[in-house]
């Protein structure tokens, strides 16, 4: 039976960079034997603006039909007036909540063809591939009690609560498991056990996973330490698993370890395998419509999609060699060209099928 991917191409650049991924889906279609149906919907202000909904009705039922979901951005500034309800964020963050997306995958990998453009020396970081898993729908960012109060005398309290139930540690334990399975088999857990009793029962629920993956190799850091050794020596990592205010912050520091954010793809999963895959740069409105945004984050996010939701490990391993392949043959988009020449975001969405056929 065909797969079912809902395209969600969204704003700015969104439907650029989302086009080129499509052309890889159908060079794999029809030179790879690829079984998948495609369903194109609005998203962010695109729904705002033919339905008057960031997340209309359609686009979620698409998305809870679907198996996979293929995101590109939303967001610009021609929607910053709009209430905070309609704005094109909430779609996204709507999205995420109704579709129970808890483990977001963010890799940060850097082809040594781009070593220069990392600020950390270039035999630090040549060759880096980490994954980073962060819970994404609990921890601080959503626990009650929260908000300001105030106190005898006027002065004013503010507070919020890091709140995690065992389920919920044991649900992106296993999904990081899982990850380190698919890799190099080393996970580490970071958190701040030394002081925090929530980072405490995150340890021995993380623990206790283990003893179900033992071919993996876990380990433990605090927050603290993760975040020095993360740019002293990121290669010593392959998997990391984290909390979703300790995810957030770390997962921009490994980004900024390569240096391109055209790059980077993510992927948000659900228990079942379900997944939406975007890259982790937003719609940039400064480069809308000129031709010039790097796709290669939305090719590489497909590159997941396919080994997460489509259990198509090898197409995914055909894809990244492609995509390293044109690197190899200097094709540069303005934002890793580093002053040299430099092609289109179709040019090079071409140039990484080219060398996707050449791999069948
Ligand atoms: P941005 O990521 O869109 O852009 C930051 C800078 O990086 C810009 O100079 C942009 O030109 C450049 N850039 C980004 N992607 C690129 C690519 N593929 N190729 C080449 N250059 C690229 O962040 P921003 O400017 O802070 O936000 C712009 C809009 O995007 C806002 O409306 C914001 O809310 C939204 N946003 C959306 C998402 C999302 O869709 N998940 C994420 C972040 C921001």
């Amino acid at each position: 039976m065909s797969a079912r991917i809902a395209v969600l191409a969204g704003d700015g650049i969104g439907p650029e960079i989302v086009a080129e991924a499509l052309k890889l889906l159908d060079c794999l279609r029809a030179d790879f034997g690829l079984e998948v149906e495609l369903d194109a919907a609005a998203i962010g202000g695109a729904g705002y603006d033919q339905h008057g909904d960031p997340l209309p009705q359609a686009t979620l039922d698409l998305c809870r039909a679907a198996d996979a979901i293929l995101f590109g951005a939303i967001g610009g500034p021609t929607y910053d007036r709009l209430e905070r309800d309609l704005r094109p964020e909430r779609g996204l963050l709507r999205l995420r909540a109704e579709l129970g997306l808890f483990s977001n995958l963010r890799p940060a990998i850097l082809y040594p063809q781009l070593a220069e453009a990392s600020s950390l020396k270039n035999e630090l970081v040549a060759g880096l591939d980490i994954m980073i898993v962060r819970e994404l729908v609990g921890g601080i960012y959503f626990g009650q009690p929260r908000g300001i109060r105030e106190l005898e005398g006027g002065e004013r309290q503010a507070f919020n609560t890091m709140v995690y139930a065992e389920h919920e540690i044991e649900r992106i334990a296993r999904s990081a498991f899982d990850i380190a399975m698919l890799r190099n088999r080393k996970l580490c857990s970071v958190d701040k056990a030394n002081v925090l009793e929530v980072s405490e029962l995150w340890r021995e629920v993380v623990t206790r996973v283990a003893a179900d993956y033992p071919d993996v190799e876990l380990s433990h850091l605090y927050v603290d330490n993760a975040s020095m050794q993360l740019v002293r020596a990121p290669k010593q990592f392959d998997v990391i698993v984290t909390s979703n205010l300790f995810g957030d912050i770390l997962s921009d520091t490994a980004a900024m370890l390569t240096g391109s954010i055209g790059m980077l793809p993510s992927a948000s999963l659900d228990a079942g395998g379900k997944g939406l895959y975007e890259p982790v740069h937003g719609s940039a409105p400064d480069i809308a419509g000129k031709g010039l945004a790097n796709p290669l984050a939305t090719i590489l996010s497909l590159a997941m999609l396919l080994r997460y939701s489509l259990k198509q490990a090898r197409l995914a391993g055909r894809i990244e060699t492609a995509v390293g392949n044109v690197l190899n043959q200097g094709f540069r988009t303005l934002d890793i060209a580093d002053g040299g020449h430099s092609v289109s975001t179709a040019e090079m969405g071409d140039a990484v099928v080219a060398a996707l056929r050449e791999l069948a």
